[in-house]
């Protein structure tokens, strides 16, 4: 996926966002693969993973990597720690936390969440009743595009309050394709965002993956990543749901430990393969 392509999404998809993506991208080359871009590329370019059941059909290239996704991610957790998730797990308040930064991160989304619920709230009832302008206000310091997260924030209020009576958990019931067709009705949601709601909701144990750095896995078990994001983002979940087990704790596990490695480790660009836990083992390394 290149920025080009991420851009003549962000076009089609948002006049908003559009004319902040040349910036983004020529600024920060890693901010093509945040998670608000991937989950809009996503929506574009995907037909989506409709369920995590454990997949038959493992790439050969997978089964013939040179370390086991459980000794991979044991060596992870040995160099990082023990990870915790740094972002609210309730349905609810992961949509609206997900919409308090631009471009999204755990430090840019922490501090619009930070200054939403001292000024603001994040209850439906007081985002409805609040000023965009002042919610916009709020959302400032996460980043970008301020105006139009507090309008989507909006969106989602208005949607919980009408829909699910102020509950949206309540409303994640049911069969599994339901319940993503609803996360996925949300502003800035397809099937990696609805992956990563279920799993740490403790709604369904699926085989989610940080949308900004499926490349990581891909890297260690196979070489190189493709161009393609969809077909990544399949790949390491193949990769997860025949090598972890299907369980909450081992999914969650799973997410976060890829989640740091990508963010401090594995970066999208100029990995740090020298500094590297997993570089014995990591295909990419051995093929440079
Ligand atoms: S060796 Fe490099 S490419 Fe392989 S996992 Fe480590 S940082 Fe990523």
């Amino acid at each position: 996926m290149t920025a080009r392509t991420c851009c003549k999404v962000l076009r089609a998809g948002s006049g908003v966002l559009a004319r902040y993506s040349s910036t983004v991208f020529a600024g920060a080359p890693d901010f093509i693969a945040t998670d608000l871009f991937v989950e809009f590329v996503w929506s574009e370019t995907s037909d989506g993973l409709r369920s995590n059941a454990t997949h038959s059909n493992i790439s050969s290239a997978v089964a013939q990597s040179r370390i086991s996704v459980l000794d991979l991610l044991n060596r992870l957790e040995k160099f990082y720690g023990p990870q915790e998730p740094a972002f609210p797990v309730e349905p609810y308040e992961f949509l609206v936390w997900w919409h308090c930064g631009y471009p999204a991160s755990d430090a840019a989304c922490e501090k619009g969440w930070k200054n939403l619920k001292q000024q603001v709230g994040i209850e439906p009832h007081q985002l409805l009743a609040a000023n965009p302008a002042k919610i916009a206000a709020a959302l400032k310091a996460g980043g970008m595009v301020p105006e139009l997260r507090a309008q989507r924030l909006k969106e989602i209020a208005m949607r919980v309050k009408d829909e699910f009576g102020g509950d949206l958990r309540s409303g994640l019931a049911g069969p599994l394709a339901r319940v993503r067709k609803t996360l996925k009705g949300f502003p800035g949601i397809a099937d990696p965002g609805a992956d990563r709601i279920l799993l740490f909701a403790g709604i369904a144990p699926l085989a989610a993956v940080p949308s900004n750095c499926t490349h990581a896995l891909i890297r260690i078990l196979q070489g190189p990543e493709g161009e393609n994001y969809s077909a990544g983002y399949r790949e390491a979940q193949r990769a997860i749901a025949g090598g972890v087990s299907e369980t909450f704790d081992a999914r969650m596990r799973t997410y976060l430990l890829l989640k740091i490695h990508g963010q401090q480790t594995c970066k999208r660009t100029n990995p740090k393969c020298e500094e590297c836990p997993v570089k014995s083992k990591c295909a990419f390394f051995a093929e440079r």
